[in-house]
């Protein structure tokens, strides 16, 4: 039986370094293939154009390269495009990209389906079946900035760990994925022009304090009442809304970076005034912003997004309060690629 090969981008360049001079080579040898790696972004060792023909045998006969294969790509109307991604055992999550004006941002998952359980949401309802690795989530990056160059003559801009699965729950994986995109050795991107979003971790985020990260943080709240937010999101009842009240007071004072907080209002469930109130004050603990995101229906209809009375409700009481808010409406829908949506249909 042939040994599996071990992949060599969970190498760190160290330890590439230190299999060259293992196999009599000069430890820089090492720092080239390591940038043909990660900052070149390579799919084979046949691309190592300046590795002579031995050393890409060598590395042939030692390592894989666990490339992700973008299957299918479909391009919505509005001009987002969606990416089905093969994983290397066959394992399919979706990537987004999605075009404005003046950015290029990237969704990218960070799960195989999801650990949570939020009703409201089409990735809830595949089963969390692994997490990524960092060189998983760091090729969906890549590829979406290659369609974004090939596409709309730019390079990405933003990235929210939007997609599939709770970022919170494979938190090493999405780490060194950030600090490969953030390092120069990687994509050189900035920290602030990336966002984790997390329903709501609270022990995470407090890890996430300590670990005085750069990157901005968003909480999908979508109410601030401990028993909706309990029905909606059964998960929570382990994790109660003054933990997190708590959580990003601490995240705050170490960071002070602003929270962002997801919220869609839907008919009969949170459209009314308490909910409002609710929400206006737990803005207060901390400085933040509020995105209320439009509905995206997934099949079973039982949530309906709210009237738009009620929208301007929620912003006129949230401005009123000095809270900046604003309607976020979806991008890709048609194609199934708005948030909640993800749910590897095609
Ligand atoms: N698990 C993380 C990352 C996913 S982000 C988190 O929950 O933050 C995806 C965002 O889309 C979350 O804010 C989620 O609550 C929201 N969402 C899920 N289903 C949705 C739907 N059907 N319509 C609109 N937004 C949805």
């Amino acid at each position: 039986m042939e040994i599996q090969k071990k992949d060599i981008r969970s190498l760190t360049k160290e330890q590439i370094r230190d299999f060259f001079v293992a196999n009599g080579e000069k430890a820089f040898r090492g720092n080239q293939v390591y940038e043909w790696l990660w900052s070149k972004a390579v799919h084979s060792f046949d691309d190592m154009t300046n590795v002579s023909k031995e050393t890409r045998t060598m590395l042939e006969e030692n390592f894989v390269i666990n490339h992700i294969k973008v299957d299918t790509m479909q391009r919505s109307e509005d001009g987002t495009v969606k990416n089905a991604v093969r994983l290397h055992d066959d394992l399919i999550v979706e990537s987004v990209l999605i075009p404005t004006e003046t950015r290029t941002t990237a969704c990218v998952s960070s799960q195989v389906g999801c650990s949570l359980d939020c009703n409201f949401c089409a990735t809830a309802q595949l089963k969390r079946m692994r997490n990524l690795n960092p060189d998983e989530i760091y090729d969906q990056v890549v590829a979406i900035d290659r369609e974004s160059r090939l596409y709309y003559n730019r390079p990405l801009s933003n990235i929210v760990f939007m997609g599939m699965g709770e970022p919170l729950m494979n938190y090493p994986n999405v780490m060194k994925a950030i600090d490969k995109i953030t390092s120069e050795e990687g994509l050189g991107m900035s920290p602030k022009r990336i966002t984790v979003s997390t329903s709501g971790i609270s022990k995470m985020i407090k890890k996430m304090a300590d670990d005085e990260v750069k990157f901005k943080l968003a909480v999908s709240l979508h109410s601030a009442i401990e028993e909706i937010r309990n029905q909606i999101m059964p998960f929570t009842k382990n994790f109660p809304l003054t933990e997190l009240k708590e959580a990003l007071e601490y995240w705050y004072k170490k960071t002070k970076s602003k929270i962002t907080y997801e919220y869609v209002v839907w008919k009969g469930i949170n459209d009314d005034q308490k909910s409002i109130d609710a929400l206006v004050k737990f803005c207060k603990y901390v400085p933040c912003k509020v995105n209320l995101i439009e509905y995206n229906p997934i099949d079973d209809g039982m949530f309906q997004q709210a009237s738009n009375e009620a929208l301007e409700k929620y912003i006129s009481t949230l401005e009123k309060n000095n809270i900046v808010a604003k309607v976020r409406r979806s991008r890709g829908k048609d194609i199934d690629a708005a948030c909640g949506q993800l749910a590897n249909k095609s």
